[in-house]
């Protein structure tokens, strides 16, 4: 159910907004937010709306990123930065168990902490996507990340609709944004201008209705469900990149040897930070670390990248020792041979790895340079037409 459908659209105001921050702190939230640090916007633990970054949005493209200012005081005018909801329901690094030496035996304890009870506010649509796909990979499989389950049950969700959208996004390209449609408690769509400032606000579910109900907010007006809809349309219009989805599995799948994978791979340093920026890229390794007095010890998981040597490494050597094997590996787990592991891409076009990729290197161009070498009369750029 969403506001908008029921013929129940509200607007909350500013201060409706900070009493919401407040109240989901009371019930025991980690309200994480965007934030502005280290010249870009990361999200972190926030108190109220004066942690949010007012007045900025950022300026993307291929291994560029930059704060500027914008001309208004829009709380979530900017798109997606280095950072996504990963980092906090899929952390970098976790303790899986510990050991003790008593004497001549030991004892082992997995840490268990009760999962922290996060409240997420300014889910954009393709990290709700993004959210999704998580939760295929480590819930509804074979197996349970009980630890992933365990935050991801806790999560309340606020999501905000894009009302401007990055040089490298392509969500619409993968039928994940820009608009937000499923998997939040509470969707903001920010209007600016006219003043004065304020949100509508849809509900996604009872934790979010329940919630809306204890905010002052207003019946919303035609006019702002006009302008909420330009919002939608002009974010839909501005994409950055655009990518062809039509046989691209079966196009990936059939050109392991194609020359364009040694031409990507003499610019790419196989850093792996496109991995570690990517919202949905969800592989790890595990390490063991013992105390120098050898009185304890601990495993600990954490981010992997497929771009490492030791990433595919079995007995006798790694499997994948050139960097055209490992960026091919990558890009076409992402976008053909996920679809057979979980039935979706794994790409929900938020355009991370584009952005913080040392040099510039755009998975968009390079499947259109796949495309166009494999089907001449290809004329679909990987340029927003
Ligand atoms: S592959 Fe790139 S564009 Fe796609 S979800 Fe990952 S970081 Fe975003
Ligand atoms: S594609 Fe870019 S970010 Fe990814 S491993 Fe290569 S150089 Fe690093």
């Amino acid at each position: 159910m969403t506001a908008g459908q029921s013929g129940m659209a509200r607007c909350i105001n500013l201060a409706a907004l900070q009493v919401l921050i407040q109240l989901l702190a009371g019930d025991g939230y980690a309200v994480i937010g965007p934030i502005r640090r280290d010249d870009a916007i990361v999200y972190d633990r926030i108190a109220g709306i004066t942690d949010l970054p007012a007045g900025w949005t950022d300026d993307q493209g291929p291994g560029h990123y930059a704060l500027v200012r914008r001309g208004d005081d829009a709380l979530f005018g900017y798109a997606v930065g280095p950072d996504a909801w990963k980092r906090f329901l899929h952390p970098p690094v976790e303790t899986l168990w510990r050991a003790q030496r008593e004497g001549d035996t030991f004892t082992l304890a997995a840490p268990r902490a009760p999962a922290p009870r996060y409240a997420f506010l300014g889910v954009r649509a393709c990290d709700l996507r993004a959210i999704a796909i998580q939760d295929r990979v480590f819930c509804q499989g074979a197996y349970t990340d009980r630890s992933y389950a365990d935050r991801r049950r806790n999560a309340f969700i606020v999501a905000v609709h894009c009302g401007g959208v990055g040089g490298n996004c392509f969500c619409a390209s993968m039928g994940c944004g820009p608009r937000v449609d499923a998997g939040f408690d509470l969707a903001l769509t920010e209007l600016v201008d006219p003043a004065p400032h304020r949100f509508l606000i849809e509900v996604g579910s009872e934790a979010g209705a329940a919630m809306l109900a204890r905010l002052d907010s207003e019946e919303a007006t035609s006019s702002d469900l006009d302008l909420a809809e330009s919002v939608f349309k002009r974010a839909a219009s501005q994409m950055g990149r655009h990518i062809n989805t039509r046989g691209l599995k079966e196009l990936l799948q059939t050109q392991p040897h194609h020359p364009r994978w040694d031409e990507v791979a003499a610019r790419c340093m196989a850093c792996g930070n496109c991995t570690m920026a990517c919202p949905t890229c969800f592989c790890t390794t595990i390490e063991d670390h013992g105390s120098i007095d050898e009185s304890s010890a601990e495993r600990v998981r954490t981010w992997d990248s497929c771009f490492t040597l030791d990433f595919s490494f079995i007995h006798g050597g790694s499997v994948r020792q050139s960097a055209s094997s490992r960026y091919r590996q990558w890009l076409t787990h992402k976008l053909a041979h996920w679809i057979d592991q979980f039935g979706v891409a794994g790409c929900v076009g938020c355009g991370r790895c584009i952005t913080w990729c040392p040099v510039g290197i755009d998975l968009t161009e390079e499947v259109a340079a796949l495309r166009m070498a494999t089907d001449p009369g290809s004329t679909v750029s990987h340029e927003h037409p």
